[in-house]
């Protein structure tokens, strides 16, 4: 018999299949073309997929769960990931893993992934992109996982608007690979070398060091308690709660399974009082 696969999350109620939850996502699949390292913390791959409409793959900052692992008898193992870009032309795709040490599902699959690889993946899903209203300016706070989002909504970003983006990375070259659109100052934000993703220092001391915060509108996206401590501090200083978009990408400890484990026990309790995926406040789970 073969042993199941923790990282594997149950859905006994069937509600992640309900169109609540899928909400016109397709289910895919990409066919790596090459696995590139642009730097020595990234792993881009591109992969070619046939979508049924290619429209909802264009806007910026779409997300897509891929199933790294597929146990048999069990639900694929999951992990998300921010599509960097999309060619309606080649129909390719490049999603950027950043690399790190643990030896996780998603990096398993990245050190076998080879042309020809075939990723099973359920998307897109459009994720905030900063769109302030009045004279408000934009700001972004993000780790190196959401990178491939900054890529992406600042190679869209609107004519006009005024923004500053901090950008944590251990590397130099990654942040100069981002577009610099007209109106927006881009910081780097530079860990050294031996010191963890997550520190929670140089992102939050970036936020501390906001000025005027009623003025902005706020998205930012990394390590989950460095992003709730963000949420906290940036709400205390002034930003108003509908212009703060803040995301936990990834938790220090703590693999994504057990976060979906408890993402679906909150959604489960929220329908089952009739309410809906958009009432899922996920910074606030308390995991
Ligand atoms: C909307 C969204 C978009 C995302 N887009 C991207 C993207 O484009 N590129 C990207 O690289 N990631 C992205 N992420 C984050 C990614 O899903 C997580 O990093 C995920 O945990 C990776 O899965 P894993 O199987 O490698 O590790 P898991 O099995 O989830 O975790 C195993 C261990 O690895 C640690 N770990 C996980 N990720 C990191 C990390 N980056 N640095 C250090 N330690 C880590 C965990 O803390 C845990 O201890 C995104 C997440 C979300 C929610």
């Amino acid at each position: 018999m073969t042993a199941s696969n923790s990282e594997s999350v149950e859905d006994r109620s069937g509600i992640l299949e309900e169109d609540d939850h899928m909400r016109g996502m397709e289910r895919i699949a990409m066919e790596v073309v090459r696995v590139t390292y642009p730097f020595a913390s990234v792993a881009r791959v591109t992969g070619r997929i046939a979508p049924l409409d290619p429209a909802p793959w264009m806007p910026p900052n779409q997300a897509v769960r891929i199933a790294v692992e597929e146990p048999a008898g069990q639900r694929p193992v999951v992990r998300v990931y921010t599509i960097r870009s999309f060619d309606p032309v080649t129909s390719q795709v490049e999603i950027d893993f950043v690399i790190h040490e643990d030896d996780s599902p998603a990096m398993r699959w990245l050190r076998a992934a080879k042309p020809g690889t075939v990723l099973p993946m359920i998307g897109p899903r459009q994720h905030f992109i900063p769109l302030p209203s009045g004279d408000k300016r934009a700001a972004i706070f993000a780790d190196e996982t959401a990178i491939p989002a900054v890529y992406a909504i600042l190679k869209a970003w609107p004519a006009g608007l005024q923004g500053e983006a901090w950008i944590e990375t251990p590397d130099h070259a990654a942040f100069e690979e981002l577009p610099r659109p007209e109106g927006v100052r881009l910081h780097l934000l530079l860990r050294p070398a031996g010191v963890a993703p997550g520190s929670g220092k140089y992102l939050i001391g970036a936020a501390k060091a906001l000025p005027d915060p009623a003025g902005w509108t706020v998205w930012a996206a990394g390590e989950r308690v460095e992003m709730r401590d963000l949420r906290n501090h940036l709400r205390g200083a002034g930003v108003a709660r509908a212009d703060l978009q803040v995301l936990g990408y990834w938790k220090k400890g703590m693999s994504s399974s057990d976060l979906d484990r408890a993402r679906l026990a909150e959604y489960e309790a929220l329908r089952a009082e009739g309410l809906t995926l958009e009432n899922v406040g996920d910074i606030d789970l308390p995991v």
